[in-house]
């Protein structure tokens, strides 16, 4: 079943179409990919999708809702929660507080954030939730280290564990391993197969097909702001990998 889909999304910088009527279906409990040669509207179909950039039209469903063009945080307020391809911990923070921090009734705004009384009423579950996950992304260990501290990986999974305290339906993540070294990168996607398993939906850019190839379920290929290719399961997959038009994009990548 489709948890997420867009209809014909354009965007335009200028005279740049970063986006021409894409449409892409995300179904529920899978984990989508999304490739494409720099520059073909990955990183602007994701930021359409959670209200960081504006549509010049077409339209993005959840559930059956109408979300285009919602404020990121109306939007967020639906279960759907981004990471960066670059990590943005408050690095003078710990790791647990930068995971309290990113829980969606004290992290809505800076403001509730620093309301310590309505803090210290949900502490002591949210602490044990926070840990709990620290736990589970091996960071546990690291708890009271400052977020700054951490390696590229750890922060990655870091980042991870900060969209998983909002409760999300739907997880975007922009190139979640980029940069990072190819054992963290397989346990990362492990974590992410999990998670699905766990009944969480998955929109992922990445680059390093080499490794993310074996966990997806559905593959997504962008060019010039249009998807020119898809396909659901191995043997489709692999079939759009060899599409002609796929390959040529991707020479001189
Ligand atoms: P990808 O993530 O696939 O590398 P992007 O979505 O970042 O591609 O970019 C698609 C196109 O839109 C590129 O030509 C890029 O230069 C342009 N673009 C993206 N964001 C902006 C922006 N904020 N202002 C102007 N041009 C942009
Ligand atoms: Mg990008």
């Amino acid at each position: 079943m489709a948890l997420l889909r867009t209809e014909n999304l354009s965007k335009s910088f200028g005279a740049v179409r970063a986006l021409d009527n894409a449409s892409i279906t995300v179904d529920e409990h899978a984990l989508t990919l999304i490739i494409g040669p720099n520059g073909s509207g990955k990183s602007t179909l994701i930021n359409v999708i959670s209200g960081f950039l504006k549509a010049d039209s077409g339209k993005v469903v959840f559930e059956g809702k109408d979300i285009t063009n919602k404020s990121p945080n109306e939007i967020y307020s639906y279960g759907i929660v981004r990471t960066f391809q670059t990590p943005q911990p408050l690095k003078e923070m710990t790791v647990l507080e930068n995971l309290l921090i990113a829980e969606r009734h004290v992290g809505e705004n800076i403001r509730t954030a620093l309301n310590y009384k309505k803090w210290l009423r949900q502490e002591e579950e949210l602490v044990e939730r926070a840990y709990g996950l620290l736990k589970f992304l091996k960071l546990d260990h690291l708890w009271d280290h400052k977020a700054g501290s951490l390696s590229g990986g750890q922060m990655k999974l870091l980042e991870i564990g900060r969209a998983l305290m909002t409760n999300p339906k739907l997880i975007v993540m922009d190139e979640p391993i980029a940069g990072v070294a190819p054992g963290l990168a397989h346990e990362i996607f492990n974590k992410l197969v999990e998670l699905k398993k766990q009944g969480i939906t998955l929109l992922i850019i990445e680059h390093r097909l080499d490794i993310v190839l074996k966990y997806i379920d559905y593959l997504y290929v962008m060019f010039n702001g249009r998807v020119i290719a898809e396909g659901r399961g191995e043997k489709e997959i692999e079939r759009v990998l060899s599409d002609p038009k796929v390959v040529e994009v991707y020479i001189g990548d």
